[in-house]
């Protein structure tokens, strides 16, 4: 295929918002790169002529980032310090029109699923060859996949559906390839990312198959690690927690986002779960898996949450004792069936709810990282950083989770590499250790 030449042109490609974002500007770099484009990806270096920003429009906190950093750009051009600045991602679906007017030192905004659009302005062939091919911006040894885009849920507070359109799976054959070629990358560790893990395969297959996939994942030479995020807890098909166990590469982790567990909350919400129902979901998981961490996300300051509400909330925590916890605010999105009822909570409250409900989780977190010390994990270092290796166990992902610091005056590791770690010491969220002797390497020394 013909190749166009751009030798003048430096693109730097900046993103924000979350992992499938992510995903989304590492397939665009691949695809410029091999156009014969000069591109990176969040570069510092300031020498760039052409921008991208892939946007995220997610909650008001995230859309107020995507905004700040289109307009520092916008400005950038005006000085004539940038030629040419382009916006894509989920804030330019959502607001395309808006954004035309209001930000018009912009050349041109692209939707979520206009990458070929994107490339044609850039004057870059659309290599449909390169389906699954990525450029990586995550640590070589581990990368985010994402096995299926959209949503076809109706929980009412989520802008998701709005931005990334109802749910589309890829098929199995694809993403076993595209795990192949992160294999081959180097990468050892594997995040299964969608809106929603386990409705995967019933729009293309008539059933649900995140557990077959997992099967022949399981099977990837190369693959050591392979987690899985955001999956949906109504009606959630057993048979994952099955394959959890079943494949010796699928961590003992669960992203199970819940959101809520007050009944009134959970139904204005459309979660299509009750409290009683979660509990026993999470005890059946449990009973299957005792040793699985599960990790969920919780919001507070719904409308209509009463502080009752909220400490039903607070009491659930409590009880299911959750591994990992992350809490977000209440955000008042357009156009979601949410924006009907009155945003009624007011902010300092939100704040102090979610400061509230962390407080609860930081004292599980430790008590659960204090039973940790004196055994032995098998640790995947990520980084060096501050005089310490920091990696992860398999119970935790990286950026959102505990990590395990290790003395780098004392231990040797290598980064991407697996080794065996005795916990010495623990705090709240992060775990101290010490390399065994013994050491499991993954590549030959
Ligand atoms: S399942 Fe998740 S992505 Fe889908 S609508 Fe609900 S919160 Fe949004």
């Amino acid at each position: 295929m013909k190749t166009k030449s751009h030798t003048k042109d430096k693109y730097n490609v900046i993103t924000l918002g979350c992992s499938k974002n992510l995903v989304d500007s590492e397939v665009l770099v691949a695809q410029l790169k091999h156009n014969d484009f000069d591109v990176e990806h969040q570069s510092s270096k300031k020498d760039a002529n052409i921008i991208i920003v892939n946007t995220c429009g997610f909650i008001d906190r995230a859309k107020e980032e995507s905004i700040n950093t289109i307009l520092e750009y916008a400005h950038q051009k005006e000085k004539g310090k940038i030629e040419k600045l382009y916006v894509t991602g989920c804030l330019s679906q959502r607001y395309k029109d808006d954004l035309e007017v209001e930000i018009p030192q912009v050349d041109a905004y692209f939707g979520t699923l206009e990458l070929p659009q994107l490339l044609e302005k850039l004057n870059a062939d659309y290599k449909h060859e390169l389906i699954g091919e990525r450029f990586l911006t995550t640590p070589q040894h581990y990368a985010y996949l994402k096995i299926s885009e959209g949503c076809n849920r109706t929980c009412t507070f989520c802008a998701i559906p709005l931005m990334r359109g109802k749910h589309i799976s890829k098929t199995i054959e694809d993403i076993i390839a595209e795990a192949k070629n992160l294999a081959k990358q180097g990468v050892k560790e594997i995040m299964l990312i969608a809106q929603e893990l386990t409705y995967y395969g019933l729009d293309i297959y008539k059933e649900r198959a995140l557990s077959k996939l997992l099967y022949q994942l399981n099977e990837v030479e190369g693959i050591e690690w392979i987690r899985l995020h955001y999956a949906y807890p109504s009606k959630f098909p057993l048979d994952i927690i099955d394959a959890i166990k079943n494949c010796d590469k699928v961590c003992n982790y669960l992203d199970l986002p819940l959101q809520h567990a007050n009944n009134n909350v959970l139904k204005r919400m459309q979660r299509q779960i009750t409290k009683e129902e979660t509990a026993e979901l999470i005890q059946n998981i449990r009973a299957k898996i005792p040793d699985i961490a599960i990790r969920t996300t919780m919001l507070v300051g719904f409308p209509g949450e009463t502080e009752e509400d909220f400490e039903d909330l607070c009491d659930f925590v409590k009880e299911m004792e959750f591994e990992r916890l992350g809490v977000f605010q209440y955000s008042h999105e357009d156009d979601t069936a949410a924006h009907q009822f009155d945003d009624d909570i007011p902010q300092d409250i939100k704040e102090e709810r979610a400061s509230r409900l962390m407080a609860i989780q930081q004292e599980i977190s430790l008590k659960k990282n204090d039973e940790k010390i004196d055994k032995i994990f098998k640790v995947l270092i990520d980084r060096k950083e501050g005089g310490y290796f920091v990696g992860r166990t398999e119970f935790d992902s990286p950026e959102v989770d505990n990590e395990v610091l290790i003395d780098a005056k004392k231990n040797y590791c290598r980064i991407g590499d697996f080794c065996n770690v005795n916990i010495i010491d623990a705090t709240d969220f992060d775990l101290y250790g010490e390399v065994l002797a013994q050491t499991i390497y993954s590549q030959t020394d």
